[in-house]
């Protein structure tokens, strides 16, 4: 029988904590879109979610901008999924147990992360910045500190308005953060968080912007920091590309059975339970 010293031990704890810039909490529309901004900004980000999030519950979403006659919902997240993943951010399953800081001795040794998440399936995750986006859960967020606010059986996580919590490289995004319940808003959230954080780490960042060949550089200017110039041939790429995709998400309706509320289950309409 080997014998496994406690130097293997710890090499083994190493190998099973992926280090990310950012670590975002929740798969919703928020975490996603939050992911989106992240991830096109440079900034090495998974995203980890636990449950279906909460709009598979909705029966056919009709003031999401872009849709006349609205769209399936579990559509509207594949495609959501789909563009974070294009974008480059690293999606996985699993649920965030608790997040600790590395000086509090969690992963002393990882010199690029102030943060590292127990998940229960799969590897801990280690990051700089944390975007909380995980509606209804805060509680993971209890061994940092960051203030929260409960409100009958919900927690909220409180923000200073640009989803700054009360503790410094962590952030919450969407209804988590007591933001209207809405799909549009806990998306634009997402967006307006990573926008925060984007701004407070040391990515140079103007805004995200993809502007036609010669917008700013036939103006003499450089072209800034997030943004970039296409030409009509890549524009004429892009537009091809994207109506090839929608025209497949499009094609059939979605196979995904209707989701309702978990104190619903089993009902009459044979309608599914949240784990199923
Ligand atoms: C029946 C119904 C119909 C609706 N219809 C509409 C509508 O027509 N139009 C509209 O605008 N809005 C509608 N909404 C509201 C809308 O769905 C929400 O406001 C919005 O989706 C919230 O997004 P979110 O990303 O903040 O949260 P969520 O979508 O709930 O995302 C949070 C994610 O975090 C995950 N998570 C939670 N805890 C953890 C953890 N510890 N670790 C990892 N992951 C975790 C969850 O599993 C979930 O996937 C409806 C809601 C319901 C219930």
């Amino acid at each position: 029988m080997s014998d496994h010293s406690a130097d293997d031990a710890r090499a083994d704890d190493a190998r099973a904590i992926d280090t990310y810039e950012v670590l975002i909490v929740g798969g919703g529309v928020a975490g996603l879109m939050a992911g989106v901004y992240t991830a096109r900004a440079s900034l090495d980000t998974v995203v980890v979610t636990a449950d279906d999030p909460i709009l598979t519950r909705n029966a056919h979403l009709e003031n999401v901008p872009g849709f006349p006659a609205g769209v399936n919902p579990r559509l509207f997240l594949d495609m959501l999924r789909s563009q974070a993943t294009r974008n480059g951010v690293d999606l996985r399953s699993g649920r965030v147990t608790r997040i600790d800081r590395v000086s509090d001795g969690a992963a002393a040794d990882l010199p690029d992360a102030r943060f590292v998440a127990t998940v229960d399936r799969g590897d801990a995750v280690a990051a700089e910045r944390v975007i909380a986006a995980s509606w209804a859960d805060a509680e993971y967020l209890e061994p940092l500190g960051v203030d929260l606010r409960a409100a009958g059986s919900k927690t909220y996580v409180e923000d200073d308005g640009l989803g700054r919590t009360s503790v410094e490289g962590v952030y919450a995004a969407g209804r988590i953060a007591e933001r209207y319940h809405q799909t549009v808003i806990a998306a634009g959230h997402g967006a307006e968080v990573a926008t925060t954080l984007i701004h407070d780490s040391a990515v140079p960042f103007y805004h995200d912007w993809v502007a036609p060949e010669g917008y700013f550089t036939d103006r003499g200017r450089d072209v800034p920091p997030g943004c970039e110039e296409v030409s009509e041939t890549e524009r004429r790429a892009r537009e091809r590309e994207s109506m090839a995709a929608m025209r497949e998400y499009f094609a059939e309706p979605h196979d995904e059975r209707q989701r309702t509320h978990p104190s619903l289950v089993d009902d009459a309409r044979g309608r599914l339970p949240e784990d199923e």
